[in-house]
């Protein structure tokens, strides 16, 4: 994606401070999606569609979301106020099987297995290659299956080794997840606080270890830049206080 076509997946709790602290001005966002209705994945989702539609002065930023986050469902949802469906230039339900183009990308949009049935993971076809955000699931190689072609799979390893929660990936999982896609880079998030405990990088290593596939951890901030290498870098902080320097 370019610098004008910046979409914000999954913004949950805290990211706004993540972008307070590294300058990033919300006005620059042009898509919003939010793959299910966990709190996790949609917290400040209508923080930042405020921050894209200049507070609701001008309809701008497209949100696309599972059935669940827009319209709610069997309990689950909606995660976005009808108040913020309506300041933004467009909302649109996305569910497995989909195409659509996401911040200029052609997007495939795939299935999980999850408490949340509705829950989507997506497949951004960047300039540089197929960048694959997983989002919560068990493992099957029919869900893994669906990766199959990515340069860069963020995979969601919540727990350690083999431990199990229903809904989610442990490392174990994920070396089946990993041998299956065949990635250039396996990126580790979503981690839980008992696979932060075990450190989140060996666990990484192991994998790494068992498929011979680059793996590592994600860390808050952190760049991935696909082209044709794949590098990572650390974001800057810079010091509080600043405030973006625009109007509507
Ligand atoms: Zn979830
Ligand atoms: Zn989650």
């Amino acid at each position: 994606m370019n610098n004008d076509n910046i979409v914000h997946v999954d913004p949950g709790p805290g990211a706004l401070t993540q972008m307070q602290k590294i300058r990033y001005d919300l006005t620059r966002t042009e898509s919003v999606v939010v793959s299910h209705a966990h709190p996790d994945h949609y917290a400040d989702a209508e923080s930042v569609i405020e921050g894209c539609s200049f507070g609701g002065w001008r309809k701008r930023g497209k949100i696309y979301g599972s059935v669940t986050a827009i319209k709610g469902q069997d309990g689950l949802g909606p995660c976005i106020s009808e108040y913020h469906q309506k300041i933004a230039e467009s909302c649109t339900v996305i569910a497995p099987g989909d195409i659509v183009t996401i911040g200029g990308m052609v997007t495939e949009v795939c299935e999980s297995k999850h408490n949340d049935p509705t829950n989507v993971g997506l497949k951004f076809h960047t300039d540089g290659g197929i960048v694959s955000y997983v989002s919560d699931t068990d493992f099957s190689e029919k869900i893994a299956k669906q990766y199959v072609g990515s340069r860069i799979l963020m995979l969601p390893v919540t727990v350690p080794d083999d431990l199990r929660i229903k809904g989610h990936l442990c490392t174990e999982d994920s070396v089946k997840f990993i041998d299956i896609v065949k990635p250039e880079i396996a990126i580790f998030i979503h981690l839980g606080i008992v696979m932060i405990r075990h450190g989140p990088e060996k666990q990484a290593s192991i994998a790494e270890k068992a498929t011979g596939i680059k793996t590592i951890a994600g860390r808050d901030r952190m760049a991935v830049d696909i082209g044709d290498d794949i590098t990572l870098s650390d974001l800057e902080i810079h010091e509080q206080g600043w405030i973006p320097d625009t109007s509507p």
